[in-house]
């Protein structure tokens, strides 16, 4: 697994994102752009599909969308005014080039080619229940469960098979088909994962977030609103709502970490929520310190509010370097802590005899926030505080989130004297659940309108496979079978 940055080791990752343009000349060059702004939602592999109005063409690949798709032969080799790409970090299936999406499959209908952002939580039932009809899987994704379920939909058209495909899972899924009659984009009934809309000089563009809208020149429209399915052909749209309406439940980790801070997500900027978070954390953990520093990148925005609402003055007492190569932190390499210090480095001038507060987006194995803590001590801080943008994280995610099984999470195990004993900190705060809400404008109350179930254990579907047993456990089974 390649990572850019060593502090976000310990950080849930968000597993994929997905792009999509209809109705553009060079749409696999604009897709390669797209994907390039979507590329920290998953870095293990990529892929594009393109259709040239006959036939479809793919290229995936493992590692970064720089490397794979910045080449010239590969992107002539996508022709076509329609594509579709995926950026990749897996959880269920494991690392292989058949999981790398977009998937494709040749249906009775035509071509078929999917990308998905999220995890189907009853995949591994409807995979089995298949499989006994006589479906052949070729991936480990739970992804292909829904290319089977249009395939022995006993409706007629796509769509209606497509639809009666969707009314069969549970879970998170944001998706991008590509057929030959056009381009489907929609989000599950509680919009769990981001898919946003926008256009590029009359072109269609569907992406997991605003970002990849604004590095392509195109703009925002709107986002796909959780239940509906945005039907495109060429570059005319329309919209249908086919499941029963739900009160959308969007994750909230998107505002916490996932998403790029200069995204627009749920109409708020992500930067701006961020720094509301920390204005938050400020009001509920003040601390006398003389200096607030973020923990380098995602820290920045909340520790600017922390001390605009603190009066504390903002340091970077973290410097970050930008020329470290990726080749120092793979997992299992003793050079990976190593690696911490040659990209990471205390800014030992302004630090030494001073009380710092640290400020950081979220904790969960403990194993940076450890490391960032004895940085700090033996650059000579008098004293360590940490404050954590985020509740305590308590619980795995199912919706297409990379989380460490629940044993591993440090809240699940400690109090707060707990874990303020493991990273050795003077003293440790998380934003309250209702602070975190606040700084989105909003009131958890009995029905939250977010998604926060890696926090408080209130999960917005049923989890069928979890349920049985372990998701986890029964792909890599599986896996293993098909090795
Ligand atoms: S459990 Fe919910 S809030 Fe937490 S990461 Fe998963 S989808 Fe997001």
């Amino acid at each position: 697994m390649l990572t850019t940055n060593p502090f976000d080791d310990d950080k849930l990752r968000e597993e994929c994102g997905i792009f999509g343009v209809s109705g553009a000349s060079g749409a696999a060059a604009l897709t390669a752009l797209g994907l390039h702004a979507l590329q920290h939602r998953g870095q293990e592999a990529a892929g594009i599909t393109s259709f040239d109005g006959t036939l479809f063409h793919t290229h995936r690949a493992m590692g970064h969308v720089a490397g794979n798709f910045d080449r010239d032969d590969v992107i002539r080799g996508l022709p076509g005014e329609v594509a579709c790409g995926h950026v990749r970090y897996s959880t269920t299936g494991e690392t292989a080039l058949r999981n790398v999406q977009p998937l494709y499959a040749d249906l009775s209908t035509g071509g078929f080619a999917i990308a998905h952002n999220g995890n189907i939580s009853n995949a591994m039932k409807l995979r089995r229940e298949l499989v006994r009809r006589g479906s052949i899987f070729q991936s480990t994704s739970d992804t292909e469960t829904i290319i089977h379920l249009v395939a022995t939909s006993n409706y007629r058209t796509l769509l209606d098979r497509f639809i009666d495909a969707l009314k069969q899972v549970e879970g998170a899924y944001s998706l991008i088909v590509m057929t030959p009659e056009g381009m489907i984009a929609c989000r599950d009934p509680l919009g769990i994962r981001p898919l946003v809309m926008g256009r590029l000089d009359g072109a269609v563009i569907f992406a997991s977030e605003t970002v990849a809208l604004d590095v392509c020149g195109a703009t925002f429209e709107r986002a796909v609103e959780p239940g509906e399915l945005v039907i495109v052909q060429g570059t005319e749209i329309r919209s249908i709502h086919p499941f029963q309406a739900v009160d959308a439940r969007p994750c909230i980790f998107e505002w916490v970490y996932f998403s790029r801070p200069d995204s627009i997500a749920g109409d708020q900027s992500v930067y701006s929520v961020r720094k509301e978070i920390g204005a938050q954390l400020a009001l509920e953990a003040p601390v006398d310190a003389d200096l607030v520093i973020p923990v380098p990148d995602s820290g920045v925005p909340a520790a600017i509010g922390y001390a605009q609402a603190s009066g504390i003055p903002f340091e970077l007492g973290i410097i970050r370097s930008h020329y470290v190569g990726r080749t120092f932190i793979q997992p299992g390499d003793k050079v990976r802590h190593l690696g911490v210090k040659l990209k990471h480095n205390a800014n030992r001038a302004l630090i030494r005899g001073k009380k710092v507060v640290l400020i950081d987006d979220s904790i969960v194995r403990g194993t940076t926030s450890l490391k960032i803590v004895q940085m700090m001590r033996e650059a000579g801080a008098a004293e360590v505080h940490m404050r954590i943008a985020s509740p305590p994280t308590r619980h795995s995610c199912f919706y297409g989130v990379d989380t460490p099984e629940r044993a591993k999470l440090l809240a699940a195990k400690l109090d707060l004297g707990g874990m303020t004993d493991f990273i050795h900190a003077d003293s440790l705060s998380f934003v309250s659940i209702e602070g975190l809400y606040k700084a989105l404008n909003a009131a958890r109350g009995d029905k939250p309108s977010y998604c926060d179930a890696c926090f408080t254990g209130d999960y917005p579907t049923t989890l069928t496979d979890h349920d049985e047993s372990s998701t986890v456990d029964q792909f890599a089974m599986l896996a293993e079978r098909v090795a």
